[in-house]
């Protein structure tokens, strides 16, 4: 964990104790379901942990309300309520099992205030909104804005894990953020590990998403914006 160091992380024996539990049971229930393909200490630290604790070179989280869409096993949200126990957490996830692991994680590290929605995040409350809203390897940038940016408070943040090599993607982007009505701020370029470039895709919410967004599933992926 040396490597969260110049993230300003200081990690104490109860976080250090917090990530080494949610390895075990990960890698616990990685033998049962299908929760992650990356397996072992050092490359789950690295590549889960580590990756999502970058997050915050887009700017500090602790105290926000974050929106984690489609956070799996966990990704990006449940590393950072960890090393920033003030963040609030809401996760929504398509997959009913994945929602079961993560409340039985979120109970062994004893975590308070953060909570796990088994829904899709485009037949979530439209009523909801969040200073940040993210995601990790869930789809396609204009299809996820989509399904992020309408449940970002304006002034709010909506920022897309991506790996290094987004350009392309980012411009196919470029109508719905500002349809949904955001701005790209910056696509921040970071390392995990050697080879492995990853970029943070900050958008800021600046005006309200229409209501009539997202869109059912079917027509998001025939027409995206
Ligand atoms: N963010 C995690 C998991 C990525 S796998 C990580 O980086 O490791 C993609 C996850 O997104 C799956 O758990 C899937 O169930 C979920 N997902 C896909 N489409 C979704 C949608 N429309 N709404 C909510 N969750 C979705």
């Amino acid at each position: 964990m040396e490597l969260i160091a110049p993230l300003g992380i200081v990690p104490d024996a109860r976080m250090l104790a917090r990530f080494r539990t949610y390895f075990d049971y990960l890698t616990e229930q990685n033998e049962v379901m299908n929760l992650t393909a990356i397996n072992g200490e050092e490359e789950v630290y690295l590549r889960h942990f580590y990756d999502s604790l970058c997050l915050v070179k887009a700017g500090p989280v602790s105290g926000l309300t974050l929106l984690d869409v489609g956070a799996g096993a966990g990704f990006p949200s449940l590393p950072l309520k960890i090393a920033f126990p003030e963040l609030r957490v809401t996760i929504v996830d398509a997959t009913q099992k994945r929602i079961r692991f993560l409340e039985t994680l979120i109970a062994k590290l004893g975590l308070e205030g953060v909570e796990a929605i088994h829904v899709r995040a485009e037949d979530f409350d439209r009523k909801c909104s969040y200073d940040l809203v993210t995601a990790r390897a869930v789809a396609r940038l204009n299809i996820l804005a989509e399904l992020c940016m309408p449940f970002a408070k304006v002034g709010g943040r909506f920022i897309a894990m991506k790996a290094g090599d987004c350009d392309a993607e980012v411009k196919e982007a470029a109508n719905a953020i500002r349809t949904l009505g955001g701005t790209l701020d910056r696509v921040i370029h970071y390392d995990v590990g050697p080879d492995r470039d990853h970029a943070l895709v900050v958008v800021r919410k600046t005006a309200f998403t229409q209501t009539m967004y997202p869109r059912a599933f079917a027509r998001i992926k025939s027409k995206p914006l």
